[in-house]
């Protein structure tokens, strides 16, 4: 791995090596180009990486999770290059953390191993037109039960990763008008994509342009009461308490972001040449591209020994780090991304190279699941014990 400053253990070695080469049968730089170009999401790559286990890793249907620590490790690899794909597959592993927490044995028979296996995909909706960040108490999508037990769900629901090719779709409404907490009364349901009522219509956006981004409209939708996922009205909470994972997996594909921007970068610096010298000699690029380095190599840091405390047991101390690890992986991403665009001149605009790409890709990561913002007042309130930020 180029610029890295850390060791992985052997079976971590031996799991980027499954990526790597899964990567390397499946698609090319041209065929990722041409998926972001065209729009389309690469489900031929998506099955190579389940096939090869990617997608379960050390998980079972019964009870273990897979590892924080694997989890980055292919999350990193993937955003390095298939960066839609990785980005899908925050998506899929945040859907195995909420089934394999909340799910009862049914819901996992039913839901859970098809993911783990790869048949299945799923979308994960929770954001809508008038909220993100403060979403709970904004959400308008709500669930009112029937009095058979079903729940019949209408709303809308804005910026769904694969929400039109999923075969279901976890998705949070009210269940309950907002209470004091703000966070309660919400309900999460696990929601088979081809549902009579629900209607997606893609978002033409920026970057991320190999995984559709959908709007979601949900008119009188039935849900069973078997799919509730986890108890009714305590969703948002269920999804708050795997935030550290989020974090985590979205901080290893902005890392991935970084490192391939930064290889990128390099290689070209020692390639062009200008005054008969390669561009790679002039101090003046040269120390940006440290500057990129030193922020990548620590934000591998951070993510790594927030992911290995993870896997050792949860506590505020990982909050603060995966936190951390998430502000300074997106850091690196928008710094390598900003110095490789400048090294490449014109050539930093071509379409047919990937430096564009991963400059606009870079993007998502200062916003999702958490805005840099949100973490800083978290980390200003949580590890330097400032007052709650307004
Ligand atoms: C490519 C892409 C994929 C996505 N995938 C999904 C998905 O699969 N599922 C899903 O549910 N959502 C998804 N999202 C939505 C994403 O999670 C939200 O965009 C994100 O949570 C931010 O919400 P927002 O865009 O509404 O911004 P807003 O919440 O409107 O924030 C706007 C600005 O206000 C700032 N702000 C808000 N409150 C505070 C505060 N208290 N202090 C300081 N600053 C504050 C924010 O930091 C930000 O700078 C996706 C979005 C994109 C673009």
């Amino acid at each position: 791995m180029p610029f890295s400053t850390r060791g992985d253990s052997p079976a971590i070695t031996d799991l980027r090596t499954r990526v790597r080469r899964t990567l390397h049968a499946v698609t090319s730089p041209q065929r990722l180009n041409r998926h972001d170009e065209d729009e389309t999401y690469d489900f031929e790559l998506y099955e190579a990486l389940a096939a090869e286990g990617l997608v379960g890793l050390e998980a079972d249907v019964d009870g273990r999770g897979p590892s924080h620590t694997s989890q980055v490790t292919v999350l990193e690899e993937l955003g390095a290059g298939a960066t839609s794909i990785g980005v899908s597959m925050v998506v899929q592993y945040m859907g195995v953390e909420l089934l394999h927490r909340y799910g009862t044995g049914d819901q996992k028979a039913e839901w859970l191993g098809p993911l783990l296996s790869g048949s299945a995909r799923m979308s994960f909706g929770l954001s809508e037109p008038a909220g993100g960040t403060d979403v709970a108490r904004q959400m308008a999508t709500w669930a009112r039960r029937a009095p058979d037990g079903t729940w019949l769900i209408n709303g809308a629901k804005k910026w769904i990763g694969g929400a039109s090719t999923a075969t279901f779709i976890i998705l949070l409404a009210r269940t309950s008008a907002v209470e004091k907490s703000g966070i309660d009364g919400i309900s999460m349901f696990i929601i088979p994509r081809d549902t009579p009522g629900i209607t997606t219509t893609p978002i033409d956006t920026m970057g991320i342009r190999g995984l559709e981004q959908a709007d979601v409209i949900l008119e009188d939708v039935a849900v069973p009461a078997e799919n509730v996922l986890g108890d009714v009205g305590s969703g948002f909470r269920n999804v708050l308490a795997t935030l550290n994972g989020e974090r985590l997996n979205g901080a290893a594909v902005a890392l991935g972001i970084a490192r391939g921007a930064l290889s990128c970068a390099v290689d070209y610096a020692n390639g062009r040449h200008a005054f008969d010298k390669p561009i790679g000699s002039f101090q003046g690029l040269q120390h940006p591209l440290v500057d990129a380095l030193t922020r990548t190599e620590s934000a591998r840091h951070l993510l790594y020994n927030g992911a290995e405390m993870s896997d050792q047991g949860s506590g505020e101390a990982v909050e603060n780090l995966s936190g951390l690890a998430k502000l300074s992986a997106s850091e690196a991403a928008t710094t390598a991304t900003d110095i490789g665009m400048r090294v490449m001149g014109g050539w930093g605009f071509h379409r047919h190279l990937p430096m564009q790409r991963y400059f606009r890709d870079a993007r998502l990561y200062t916003f999702a699941p958490l805005t840099d913002e949100m973490i800083r007042n978290q980390l200003a309130q949580r590890h330097l014990g400032l007052p709650r930020s307004t």
